[in-house]
């Protein structure tokens, strides 16, 4: 057989599966959130950012979020990394997200079905854009006073800025989703009115109890969330205070960045990891050191008496599938730390009392279990987020809550498998989501770096860096100033567009017998039964979009 491309449309606010990239890149196969990296990489590099922000919004209402805080799996499987280093797509992200624009989505008619959300979180929220975009009428409960689930009430002002997440639920608020602050489902209301009420229900809870380990002096620890929470609100400064924080994950480097900024006297922080297999990413590790905050890698609280905190030296440690930690320790070492302050930072769990009369499958750890669709064991109670997962990611959330706005859809509408999800752009200039039923979902082929044969065509450059407002200091404002228009423009340049064709006719020019040519929508076969499979095209390739299958007779 001849090759085959994999071509990105043209058309680049269309989403959806794409029939004619029957290739993709580690970077897209690894996004939770299934944004389309090489498409707002591509409009950015031609100096199109509002474009790559409208291409952003057909998966993820949350970009500016996710732009500042995602964990970014998409850059640890950048196969640039292996060219020289990998392309800063989290911070093209954010650069597309900052830009202005005015939104053109708009609701499909008017389905006449009703959808409650309980939880306005990321997840909740996600859920509640894309049915509303289908054309449902969705009414959204938050126990909160505000919308916006962790990354507005609780991660700090310093790496997401409450604006951003304001601007993207308003965005949401903006398409005709109802919202109700201060409810708390199972206290306010029942559950059972909500699922009466409605034709289907989400709940998108994530996990709200805070675990608080079980040492002596327990009961002087103060909750994580809850202290970055009350942080978050009124900042009551930590002058003269020594600050323990123990965990060693994400939320207890908030805790301790947060500590620092309230000035507090010394921070440190305790934690069974080694150090070198600290949970929190690698910049916020640094960032710890550079002020001042103490480490302690391989340590396991065992009390906190008369303003100490006792810790012993683990030597391995393991988790149970229930979450208990089986540890080993180094005899007769112990940690010793002065302490005015101590945070317990040791993980969430769900709080589903108001669930309990249904009797829902749950995991080991508590939380929910879903079918395909992502429907409870209940009939009608579909389920998004943390809960179901238990605690992940913003990305991983926006994922959850598109994954569910498509299965309560299919549920209402009575379809049996997910349908292609794409945008149409009507002749008024909106843009309107729109569903295929009658398509065949394809697996697509993740090109690795070994596979591009011609990656040489790329000229190496340095990563850029954005500039980081990080002083001694410490405000509470945002350390990332995020890149300049010149700077996104030369990152998203570094792209080599992993199993997607860029057209640049590099295969046209290559092949011997002529018989590739190229049209508007790129290269094509145009005499196929000419091909003597040489693989000139393949070899000269520099994306890796082209497939080739050998006729039998060429193998034997
Ligand atoms: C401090 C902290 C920092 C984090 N930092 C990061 C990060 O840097 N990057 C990252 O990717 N992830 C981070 N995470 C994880 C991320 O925030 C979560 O994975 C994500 O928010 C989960 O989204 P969700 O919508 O499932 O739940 P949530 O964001 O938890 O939202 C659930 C919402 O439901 C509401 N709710 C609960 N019960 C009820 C009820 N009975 N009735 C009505 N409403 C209810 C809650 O008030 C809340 O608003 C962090 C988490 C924490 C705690
Ligand atoms: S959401 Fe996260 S994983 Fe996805 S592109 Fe953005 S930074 Fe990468
Ligand atoms: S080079 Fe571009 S397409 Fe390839 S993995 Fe990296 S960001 Fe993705
Ligand atoms: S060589 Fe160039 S034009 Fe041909 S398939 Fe690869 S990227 Fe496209």
């Amino acid at each position: 057989m001849p090759p085959r491309y994999s071509k990105e449309l043209k058309k680049l606010v269309v989403s959806g599966f794409q029939k004619r990239q029957s290739r993709t890149s580690p970077c897209e196969a690894s996004c939770p959130a299934g944004n389309r990296i090489q498409a707002v990489e591509t409009l950015l590099k031609a100096g199109k950012p509002t474009e790559a922000h409208a291409v952003l919004l057909t998966r993820n209402p949350f970009p500016g979020v996710t732009g500042r805080i995602c964990t970014h799996p998409c850059e640890m499987h950048c196969n640039r990394r292996k060219y020289d280093e990998g392309v800063s797509i989290r911070a093209l992200e954010r650069f597309a997200a900052d830009t202005p624009f005015v939104s053109r989505l708009t609701p499909r008619v008017d389905t006449k079905k009703k959808v409650a959300i309980i939880g306005s979180g990321p997840a909740g929220m996600t859920c509640a854009y894309f049915l509303r975009l289908m054309g449902h009428a969705v009414t959204v409960f938050e126990a909160g006073a505000v919308l916006g689930g962790v990354p507005r009430m609780s991660v700090p002002d310093f790496r997401l800025p409450k604006n951003i997440v304001e601007r993207e639920t308003g965005h949401i608020l903006s398409l005709g989703v109802t919202a109700h602050t201060n409810v708390r489902v199972g206290q306010d209301v029942a559950l059972s009115t909500i699922m009466e009420s409605y034709d289907a229900t989400v709940v998108a809870i994530g996990n709200q109890k805070e675990r608080i380990l079980d040492i002596p002096g327990h009961e002087r620890l103060v909750p994580a969330v809850s202290f970055l929470s009350s942080s978050n609100l009124a900042r009551r400064s930590l002058a003269g205070k020594n600050v323990v924080v123990l965990g060693g994950g994400g939320v207890a480097f908030d805790c301790a960045f947060t500590a620092k900024r309230l000035n507090a006297a010394s921070v440190s922080l305790v934690f069974p990891e080694a150090q070198d297999a600290i949970k929190a990413p690698a910049e916020e590790v640094e960032q710890a050191r550079m002020e001042g905050i103490s480490l302690h890698a391989s340590c396991l609280a065992i009390g906190v008496e008369n303003g100490v905190v006792k810790a012993a030296r683990l030597e391995k440690f393991t988790f149970s599938d229930t979450g208990e930690l089986i540890a080993k320790f180094h005899e007769g070492k112990e940690l010793t730390l002065t302490a005015d302050t101590v945070i317990c930072a040791s993980g969430l769990l769900p709080d589903m009392d108001f669930l309990e009369g249904l009797s829902l499958e749950r995991t080991a750890r508590g939380h929910l279990i879903v079918d395909e669709f992502q429907q409870t064991s209940a009939h009608g109670l579909f389920a998004a987020g943390d809960i179901v997962t238990g605690p992940a990611t913003v990305a991983s959330a926006v994922g959850s809550g598109r994954k569910t706005a498509i299965g309560v859809h299919c549920w209402l509408e009575g379809l049996e498998q997910f349908p292609e999800v794409y945008f149409r752009e009507n002749e008024d200039d909106t843009l309107e989501l729109s569903l295929n039923s009658n398509t065949v979902q394809q697996e697509q082929h993740v090109v690795l770096f070994e596979e591009i044969e011609n990656p040489s065509y790329h000229e190496h450059a340095p990563r850029q860096h954005s500039a980081c407002a990080r002083t001694h200091f410490l405000p509470f404002e945002e350390f990332d100033t995020g890149f300049t228009t010149e700077q996104a423009q030369a990152e998203a340049s570094r792209c080599m567009h992993c199993g997607h064709c860029i057209d640049c006719g590099t295969c046209v020019e290559r092949c011997p017998n002529y018989i590739l040519d190229r049209d508007e929508d790129g290269p094509f076969v145009h005499y196929p039964e000419e091909c003597w499979h040489c693989a000139c095209c393949r070899i000269g390739c520099p994306t890796g979009a082209i497939a080739i299958e050998f006729p039998i007779t060429m193998l034997v």
